[in-house]
């Protein structure tokens, strides 16, 4: 196939919309979902988007209230995901407020430090990161929910520079590195996003071979 027949083909392509503003996550679905049969469109190429309130009690319910509001709005079927880390000790927190767990203009390194002083000289340190992801078609009805588990403990401090989020202080089980400090490619098998997008694709091929 020429370039211009491989153009032609891509653009035929039915488009679905990875609905996060997150760049860290993006690059990660652009990658896991590299070898579907759609074209990935992010929410930064739309004007005029508003960004729902995140009020659900669980990722299951902030996944589902984002697939469906970025879904009417765009027109496009939507795959849309909410994420957390649960950490034992404390209870499941910071889950649903991971993103703010430290106020709404903290940043990735106050968050860390939030946690580990909430955790320190505490030395049960498990946690899990979570995935739900939702995907809504154009009418924003729910086609489907998956969810991903990816189960680790606390580091002592904070290492590496991979990743985001929390990855500097989460280390995976069967690895001695935090996620910071492993390769991406490590993370891109075993995460929690990984794990929810591999149940994703298998719920995207059923629906669309319905469909064809
Ligand atoms: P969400 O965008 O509402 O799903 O917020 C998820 C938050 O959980 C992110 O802002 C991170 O703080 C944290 N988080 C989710 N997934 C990851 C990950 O893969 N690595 C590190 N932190 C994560």
């Amino acid at each position: 196939m020429n370039v211009l027949e491989e153009r032609s083909m891509k653009n035929r392509q039915p488009e679905i919309l990875i609905a996060t503003r997150n760049t860290g996550k993006i690059r990660e679905l652009e990658i896991l979902l590299a070898d579907l049969p759609f074209r990935l469109r992010g929410l930064n190429s739309f004007s005029n988007i508003f960004d729902p309130e995140e009020t659900g009690a669980t990722f299951t319910e902030n996944a589902v209230l984002k697939a469906k509001s970025y879904s009417l709005q765009t027109k496009l079927l939507s795959i849309a995901d909410d994420s957390g880390l649960q950490v034992e000790a404390l209870n499941g927190a910071p889950g649903v407020f991971s993103a703010r767990y430290a106020g709404e203009d903290a940043s990735d390194q106050d968050r860390i430090k939030k946690l580990l002083g909430e955790l320190n000289e505490i030395r049960q340190r498990r946690a899990r990161f979570v995935c739900v992801m939702a995907v809504a078609d154009q009418e924003g009805d729910v086609k489907f929910i998956e969810e991903g588990v990816c189960s680790g403990t606390i580091a002592l401090s904070a290492r590496g520079a991979h990743g985001f989020g929390y990855d500097p202080i989460f280390i995976p089980d069967g690895f001695s590195a935090t996620f910071g400090a492993l390769p991406n490619a490590v993370k891109q098998q075993i995460s929690h996003r990984a794990r929810a997008v591999a149940k994703i694709i298998q719920q995207l091929r059923r629906f669309y071979a319905a469909l064809t």
